[in-house]
């Protein structure tokens, strides 16, 4: 402190040349000032509006010097701007009659006891205007270790200043510098709106060197081409903060800054989207030459240069920020994976919407279909880059102002204002046949439909109710077959207030139990022996005996499929304990996965049931995974049931298939055994007999309802037999009882 009030002291007096330019900055000394002027606009404080921050301090200032006047004065290229001040009434100056240019200039503290004996500002406007300075002092600022400016107080008389004084001054320098920082951390935690990016690449392309296009960039930036994805150039900026030289830094692809898992999402981003697949939104990770994870925002925009095509990019470093505060409340609102508005992000950016656009706004939810597919075969880390990738295909298809969120775990939404139904019903056609292409995923093709449902908002509705219809429209959508784009209309308000009362009715009638299994038997063909297939029906207390169809496609799209379906096979294995036979129960593919196994090896253990004694009833489409269902059919059969393929060849038809599965029967749906009677039919069921006899699996013939169909069936080959030729279903308790009085029917 001593040697700087020394050396303020040695500015004072009379020592100066009289010119304000040499005495400031020395002319050789142009790189220097380059260098400040560079980290003055770096912080970009100028042309800024008041801040009251600043203003307390240049306020604090004066009073306790108690001068009439202070400043904090920012020293430009050629002029002296005030972000703050007290008793002054201009807002900024040439330079070369700024007092604090001095200040600057030398990076110390001045002191002027009168300025009029003072050769240096004698001849000063400041001085001999109506302001009248006639004693300085001041101090400089600084920021990214240059002085920017300097905080100074000025008085109308001559006075001596104490080190009482420039101590205090000193002090609040530092707060000022502080602030500085603060500020500049703050407004460096922006990305740049994506319009200055869309500019620069602009006039990239129009022929300007990188250079010059990215000079007034006051963080990193490069460009990459974005064939090779490899970068072009980059600025000084970058090179000092990842720590990479120039070199090294076009010696690397964008992939290289990155840690491998994001890689692969950004990848797989690049591969499934032709625009700018980032988000402005996300936060991504890069790595710099240390080592160390910075967390970054990307704004970038495409362009060409020396006849490439190129995307520049221009990064935000916001790992100090998401320290500093907001990562809280961030990560309440954006989906981490996608980068994208999570749902009550988008519940609240809609709402606003809806006031301003009462009636012409329509969201659309997407689903992906047979997104858990992927998830349970290739992974999450994998099934993350199918949605980073399909979230980049949505917002390819939407422009800016639309919103896109992600809802659910594979549920986006886009929220559209200031359009018409058949708009938005467009706009969904388009994001269908979008997701409809392949995703390249580490190099192999994955196929994802998308069902999508549209609402449009009608006066009064909520944000949240218009997402529900949409949601609404969506469950339509895929109950048509998926891949599909269904508007939301009254006759779908109906169904849905149907569909949820029977929800409801569903889920009470669980905790009733008012499901029963009937029982319809199974003649083996050849010994005569009987087994079971157990079919559910619900003791409605009003609606009396309802069959399947009026609640488990219900059951299943609301998830209750799984609750009822746990009750329905400990039913059925209580049922095989008390005919000692095997009987059959009926999963649904949404029941079918590593839980029933677990499930079944618990039945089977606590009934004392025989090998094959439980068997599972499925359809080909719980299969159409061929891995996953692997899995859970060895889970299944070391438990000790049987598998059956129910309705083979209904579904996802494929012969060649069956071979790839262990099962122990298929059954030969009642439509065929229907058609048996024309070529085709009699065609069909032989070749199916025929392939499941060369792969050991045993055929068992459904809705035989005449003796000509069972001789049928028998000649065909089938090893069994079902039908109300053979018996209807009835309730186990009848069936039962009637067991114990009479032995099997011979239909030997
Ligand atoms: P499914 O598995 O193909 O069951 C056979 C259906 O055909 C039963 O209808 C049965 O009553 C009927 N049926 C049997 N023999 C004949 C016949 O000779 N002629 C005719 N026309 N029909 C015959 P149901 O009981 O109405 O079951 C319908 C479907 O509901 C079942 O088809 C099955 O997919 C499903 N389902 C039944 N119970 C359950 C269950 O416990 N869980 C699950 N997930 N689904 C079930
Ligand atoms: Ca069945
Ligand atoms: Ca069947």
């Amino acid at each position: 402190m001593g040697a700087m009030t020394t050396k303020g002291r040695l500015m004072a007096g009379t020592s100066g040349t009289g010119d304000p330019a040499r005495d400031g900055i020395e002319p050789d000394d142009g790189a220097r000032d380059a260098r400040r002027v560079a980290a003055l606009r770096r912080v970009a404080l100028l042309d800024t509006p008041t801040d009251d921050a600043f203003d307390e301090v240049v306020r604090f200032a004066a009073d306790a010097l108690r001068a009439p006047m202070a400043a904090i004065s920012l020293i430009d290229a050629d002029r002296q701007w005030y972000k703050a001040s007290v008793g002054i009434d201009t807002i900024e100056t040439p330079r070369d009659v700024a007092f604090c240019n001095h200040v600057v200039g030398a990076d110390a503290p001045l002191v002027v006891d009168d300025t009029l004996v003072d050769a240096r500002f004698a001849g000063s406007p400041l001085v001999h205007g109506h302001q009248r300075a006639r004693s300085y002092l001041g101090v400089p600022v600084h920021a990214f270790g240059e002085a920017i400016g300097a905080l100074c107080v000025l008085d109308h008389r001559p006075r001596g200043f104490g080190d009482d004084d420039l101590r205090t001054m000193q002090f609040l320098a530092h707060q000022v510098e502080h602030l500085v920082d603060l500020v500049t951390r703050r407004s460096s935690a922006t990305p740049p709106a994506r319009q200055v990016v869309v500019d620069l690449a602009a006039r990239l392309s129009a022929g300007e060197s990188f250079d010059a296009v990215t000079s007034s960039v006051d963080r990193p930036a490069w460009i990459y081409d974005v064939s090779t994805l490899g970068i072009v150039a980059v600025n000084a900026i970058a090179i000092d903060h990842y720590g990479w030289t120039r070199d090294e830094f076009v010696r690397r692809s964008i992939l290289d800054l990155r840690p491998p898992a994001e890689r692969r999402l950004l990848a797989a981003a690049i591969d499934n989207s032709e625009i700018d697949h980032y988000s402005a939104t996300r936060l991504w990770r890069h790595v710099r030459a240390d080592g160390q994870a910075i967390d970054v925002r990307i704004a970038s925009a495409a362009g060409t240069h020396l006849g490439r095509q190129v995307r520049l990019v221009v990064v935000t470093d916001v790992t100090e920020r998401l320290v500093l505060d907001d990562a809280i409340d961030r990560a309440g609102r954006l989906d981490p994976t996608t980068g994208l508005p999570n749902r009550r992000e988008l519940l609240d950016v809609l709402a606003r919407r809806l006031e301003r656009h009462p009636v012409t706004t329509a969201v659309l939810c997407i689903d992906l279909d047979r997104f858990k597919l992927v998830n349970d075969t290739l992974g999450h880390d994998a099934a993350d880059v199918l949605l980073v990738a399909a979230a980049a295909r949505v917002r390819q298809c939407t422009p800016p102002d639309d919103v896109v969120a992600r809802i659910g775990g594979d549920a986006f939404a886009v929220a559209r204002s200031a359009c018409t139904i058949e708009g938005a019903w467009l706009l969904g056609e388009e994001i269908r046949l979008s997701l409809e292409r392949p995703f390249l995923i580490e190099d192999a093709e994955h196929y994802v439909s998308a069902s999508v449902g549209v609402a449009m908002a009608s006066d009064g509705c909520s944000a949240s109710g218009l997402v529900e219809e949409a949601d609404a429209a969506l469950a339509a959508a895929k109950a048509l077959g998926r891949n599909a784009v269904v508007v939301f209309d009254e006759s779908l308000r109906r169904s849905i207030t149907e569909t949820v009362e029977v929800q409801r009715d569903i889920q009470s009638a669980i905790e009733r139990h008012e499901f029963e299994l009937d029982v319809q038997p199974i003649v083996d063909l050849m010994t005569g022996n009987v087994a079971y297939e157990a079919l559910a029906r619900w003791m409605h207390p009003t609606r009396g005996r309802l069959m399947p169809a009026t609640f488990i496609g219900v059951a299943e799209e609301s998830g209750l499929i799984r609750p009822l379906g746990d009750q329905l096979l400990e039913l059925g294995a209580r049922h095989a304990a008390a005919l000692g036979t095997p009987v059959s129960v009926n999963v649904s593919a949404r029941q079918f996965d590593r839980s029933l196994v677990h499930r079944v090896a618990t039945l089977i253990d606590d009934h004392g049931l025989a090998p094959g004694q439980l068997v599972i009833e499925i359809t080909e489409s719980a299969m159409v995974d061929d891995d996953h269902a692997a899995i859970v059919l060895a889970g299944l059969r070391a438990a000790g049931a049987d598998i059956w393929i129910d309705d083979f060849g209904t579904g996802y038809s494929s012969l060649g298939r069956l071979a790839s599965l262990t099962v122990d029967a298929l059954k030969l749906p009642r439509e065929f055994v229907a058609d048996l009677d024309t070529p085709n039919g009699w065609g069909i069921a032989a070749a199916i007999v025929a392939l499941a006899r060369a792969l050991d699996i045993e055929v068992i013939a459904e809705g035989v309802e005449t003796e000509r169909q069972l001789e049928q069936v028998r000649e065909l080959g089938c090893d069994a037999a079902q039908g109300y030729h053979l018996g209807r279903p009835r309730p186990f308790a009848r069936e039962l009882a009637d067991r114990r009085e009479r032995p099997p029917a011979d239909v030997g």
